[in-house]
């Protein structure tokens, strides 16, 4: 039925099997008994790693991998969660997947590892194999999630609001004065990673403002540092009057939070029971707070169609509730299914400098063996 993709979980679990074992095994991945003369066979029931033994803690991917790899809900659809039964279209409002209110009932509703077996329409070979493992064992991706989904929708509306509500002069100009804040800001605050070149169409389309929603570009890392030099200019501003003063403030401040807790253990497993607190509260403020700006510009617009579109909710910021309750269990940044998108540079350097000379079948050991030898000597340097 599903071909080699069964084929190649099999090996996988395989492995994974004689791991949490901590011992060499003693059949092939097909069962098939290793000849005792064999050097698989003399290996075979021996300790594989001194007695260490190995547990799957958890699985991570991108929203997509999640779907197609992994088999669990679509991200898009109306019943788009497997960690609750909130949909987008419930009836109920406690039940809407984008309700972050507070009381919100599907907060309280979460599917414990059974409930979520019984639910699941189909389960993926790894939670067959495994039942220990449940969807409490699935990381949302960090990164992908809120630096290349939410933050750009956050950012891109709030620079609109400064630029072309707040400020008094021409689009253009105020984009300019913003723009040297921003510079300022990374100098003071010693930002390394900018977003060299912010302007209108950064975030919005000149010619027609707040016909779409905005969206801020960049890449995660630039998206990501350049949060706190906007939160510090926006604190500066005279916002009074202004109808998402509160609602920007506390969304601000929260994502600041959320940063500033992240980047401090950014070199661990996982956060302590204090900072897991403050980390998950921060992203429960945020998204009641985002959502209330959403419903805010949305009746704005309702009112008077000539008001812009802005604060866009997307299925994401469901995931980013999740992964902001679980974070006791594994550190955020973990969850990240690689550091930033240099990352595929990096990918692309190595495999460069791995095929010269290498039989094509030998090239991803080559790849993998080269990888290793990076990141042994990037833990042992610190580089
Ligand atoms: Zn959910």
């Amino acid at each position: 039925m599903f071909g080699s993709e069964e084929e190649i979980w099999e090996f996988i679990t395989w492995s994974f099997e004689s791991l949490q074992e901590g011992k060499w095994p003693s059949k092939d991945w097909k069962g098939v008994l290793y000849d005792s003369s064999s050097e698989e066979g003399m290996k075979a029931g021996t300790e594989l790693a001194d007695g260490k033994a190995f547990y799957i803690w958890f699985v991570k991917g991108d929203l997509d991998w999640l779907v197609k790899g992994l088999w669990l809900r679509h991200y898009n659809a109306d019943e788009l969660c497997d960690f609750c039964p909130a949909t987008i279209q419930a009836p109920d409002p406690g039940m809407k997947a984008m309700n972050f209110a507070r009381g919100s009932q599907w907060k309280s509703r979460l599917r414990t590892p059974r409930e979520w077996r019984n639910s699941a329409r189909v389960l993926h070979f790894l939670f067959v194999k495994f039942e220990y493992l449940s969807i409490w064992n699935v990381e949302c991706d960090d990164l992908h999630i809120k630096y290349q989904g939410v933050w750009p929708l956050v950012l891109g509306s709030i620079l609109y609001v400064i630029v072309y509500q707040l400020l008094d002069r021409s689009p253009v100009e105020n984009m300019n004065w913003l723009c040297a804040q921003i510079i300022d800001e990374y100098h003071s605050c010693k930002v390394k990673v900018q977003l060299h070149k912010v302007e209108l169409s950064s975030f919005t389309d000149p010619r027609a403002p707040g016909a779409d929603f905005p969206c801020l570009k960049g890449r995660a890392a630039e998206i990501k540092h350049i949060t706190l030099p906007i939160r510090n200019i926006w604190k500066g501003l005279r916002t009074t009057g202004c109808v998402f003063k509160d609602g920007i403030d506390a969304c601000l401040e929260s994502m600041c939070e959320m940063q500033e807790i992240t980047d401090a253990t950014y070199r661990d497993v996982f956060l302590d029971v204090h900072e897991a607190a403050k980390y998950r509260r921060a992203v429960a403020t945020f998204l009641e707070n985002y959502s209330d700006l959403a419903v805010l510009a949305d009746a704005q617009r309702t009112m008077d169609p000539r008001h812009p579109f802005l604060f866009n909710t997307i299925p994401k910021m469901h995931w980013m509730w999740h992964g902001g309750y679980k974070c006791q269990y594994i550190h955020p940044t973990r969850s990240s299914c690689c550091v930033d998108e240099d990352y595929m540079d990096f990918v692309r350097e190595i495999v460069s400098h791995s095929v010269s000379g290498t039989p094509s079948h030998n090239v991803p050991g080559r790849f993998i063996e080269k990888v290793s030898w990076s990141m042994y000597f990037k833990n042992k340097f610190q580089v």
